[in-house]
């Protein structure tokens, strides 16, 4: 009986790649996103995983690697997607450079300019104190911060 239930499981795990698509599929049904094969393909590679920071070059390469096809431009316009569904969240670090960020929750980041590693600063070590009023009309959406960091030399 056990072995049964065993030779089951193993089934199941063989025919869902280890891991089911109710997860993402969730995630793009409540972003009001059309499940295309694409999008879900690269939502698992993206949402299952923990939170980090990706570029499109970054996933492309990653998606390849799982045997997915998928252009660069598609990549793009499915990061953008996600983006603008609030799946993701975009930091832009330099003109043309930009990290699709898995964590949409509000915080802030080190860039290091030598080695292009971007990583989240912990909440407890930094704080924003004071802010500008915002301009008439407007209420301040968010704030990120950079701190840009570069090797000793
Ligand atoms: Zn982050």
């Amino acid at each position: 009986m056990t072995l049964y239930i065993q030779a089951i499981a193993i089934i199941y795990k063989i025919m869902n790649d280890g891991r089911p698509y109710s997860y993402v599929l969730e995630r793009l049904k409540t972003a009001r996103l059309r499940p295309t094969r694409q999008r879900l393909a690269l939502a698992k590679l993206l949402l299952e995983t923990d939170d980090r920071h990706v570029t499109a070059e970054q996933l492309h390469c990653e998606a390849s690697s799982a045997g997915i096809k998928v252009s660069l431009a598609t990549v793009y316009n499915t990061l953008h997607q996600f983006t603008k569904a609030d799946l993701l969240r975009e930091v832009v670090v330099e003109s043309g450079r930009a990290y699709f960020d898995t964590n949409t929750s509000e915080h802030h980041h080190i860039f290091n300019q030598d080695t292009g590693e971007l990583c989240d600063i912990p909440d407890e070590t930094i704080s924003v104190l004071v802010l500008p009023d915002a301009p008439e009309g407007t209420k301040i959406d968010r704030v990120e911060i950079i701190v840009r960091v570069k090797s000793l030399r």
